[in-house]
């Protein structure tokens, strides 16, 4: 029986997005190269390729580099009996369909492939670079395969790799509800009431916007708590929290709005304390004691996962905030941080926004006012959108928009890689990589895609 393992599905040239993969491209050559133990092909199209995948073969070893919507223009060139890694190449395909290109190999590899666009010299290009693989992965590798036949797991393993946008997911917050209505206005206007309607007609604006999907905690006069509010907001996978208030102070002149995201520690102002403190006294009224699950949160506040999500937090509230701004008299014009518990997710940014203070009396008048509940939502959804522009998650209407117009190399993380690699493997400064994909750290996730500079 032959073992079939896919090692790599890799990258798509995302400038092509949009055309349909049916788009007659046509392989108009190869060109190989060598040099020390690695070898190069190159394969020169007449246009973009779409989709492509490779995986690898043993016994014997090969590689083979399926092409969706290629087509061949003849027989490609056969490597030299010098080359390190390569025996011979062999190709054919299935009329208006794809291609398959398959290389015969002297040993095991390690592949990296990516495509080029015209560059004068040059026109559309697929690159496929094969580095020796290490004696210890391959030994390893036949390990795992070994324990997998004994298991009785299939031995065959395919997937393919289909670049198709997903929605961007906005968990919205109406804070507080049934039990608990939150702070109330001087006119007796309650809290949970106007965060309810603001939370609607934000969630209306998010779903019209294309490529993004709302995700309400909660649709109704009910009690949730905090932690469930989490929940579910997981539960859709949510790609930003954002929990909608409109609280009290005791000083009933104070006025405006502010944004907050969670600190680690110590809250940046004497009313975020305040206000925090309220805030998380809702799940006593459920009989919780968050001491206890503070506890939890901290051991999970100090990995990594955390201190991402706490700057994407941070980075999402920021045009809110500014775009809040606009609206009018802002409480505070910096982002605020406290420790609420709603925003203790420690997975998904997440901001909490303080609409207008309920306790001033003009304030109360206006958060009833369906023009104003409109203007709030209509301000968080325009911070929102500019927040995705600039951090489009991947594989989302964001990331294919950010792409158009763009370089058209792109490098799917792989465990093991690291930023300084990449930039070593491209062959472009890391100063490069970390600008164009705005890299606030040098903190990389498998799957992750990379734009990579045009050298
Ligand atoms: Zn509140």
């Amino acid at each position: 029986m032959k073992n079939i393992r896919l090692i790599t599905i890799l990258l798509i040239c995302l400038l092509s997005w949009g055309l349909s993969a049916a788009a007659r491209v046509e392989i108009q050559g190869a060109r190989l190269s060598s040099q020390n133990e690695m070898a190069r092909l190159v394969l020169d199209t007449s246009g973009p390729v779409v989709e492509h995948n490779i995986f690898s073969l043993d016994s014997p070893d090969r590689l083979v580099i399926d092409l969706a919507g290629v087509s061949l223009s003849g027989p490609l060139r056969q490597p030299d009996p010098t080359n390190p890694l390569l025996t011979s190449i062999r190709s054919g395909e299935r009329p208006g369909e794809s291609a398959r290109i398959v290389l015969d190999l002297k040993r095991k590899v390690r592949v990296k492939s990516f495509c080029l666009q015209p560059d004068g010299r040059h026109g559309y290009r697929l690159v496929v670079d094969l580095t020796p693989k290490p004696e210890q992965e391959v030994r390893q590798e036949a390990l795992a395969e070994a324990s997998r036949g004994l298991s009785g797991h299939p031995s065959v393993q395919q997937r393919s790799v289909k670049l198709k946008a997903r929605d961007v997911v906005i968990a919205i917050d109406a804070g507080h509800g049934g039990k608990d209505p939150g702070a109330v206005g001087p006119r007796g206007t309650r809290e949970k009431d106007v965060t309810l309607a603001i939370a609607r007609v934000l969630a209306r604006l998010v779903d019209k916007e294309p490529g993004m999907r709302a995700a309400m905690i909660r649709d109704s006069d009910r009690f949730v708590i905090l932690r469930e509010r989490i929940r579910i907001a997981r539960k859709h996978r949510a790609d930003l929290f954002v929990s909608i208030h409109a609280d009290a102070f005791r000083d009933r002149s104070v006025r405006g709005s502010s944004v907050f995201t969670l600190s680690e520690r110590g809250a940046s102002s004497e009313a975020a304390k305040w206000l925090a403190a309220r805030e998380n006294e809702v799940d006593l009224l459920a009989g919780i004691d968050l001491g206890k699950s503070n506890e939890e949160v901290a051991g999970v506040l100090m990995n990594m996962t955390q201190n991402m999500t706490m700057e994407h937090s941070m980075l999402a509230a920021k045009p809110v905030l500014d775009e809040l701004g606009h609206l009018g008299k802002m409480h505070q014009s910096r982002i605020q941080s406290a420790g609420f518990a709603v925003l203790k997710a420690p997975d998904i940014p997440s901001m909490l926004v303080e609409t207008a203070f309920i306790s001033n009396p003009e304030e109360e008048k206006r958060l009833r006012d369906p023009a104003f509940q409109n203007q709030v939502a209509k301000a968080i959804l325009v911070g929102i959108k500019r927040y995705f522009e600039a951090n489009p998650p991947p594989q989302t209407l964001f990331a294919m928009r950010n792409d158009r117009g763009a370089s058209s190399i792109r490098h799917v993380i792989e465990r093991g890689d690291t930023l300084l690699d990449i930039a070593r493997d491209y062959q472009v400064s890391l100063p490069s990589l970390r600008s164009l994909n705005q890299l606030e750290s040098d903190r990389i996730r498998v799957g992750q895609v990379l734009r990579i500079p045009e050298s």
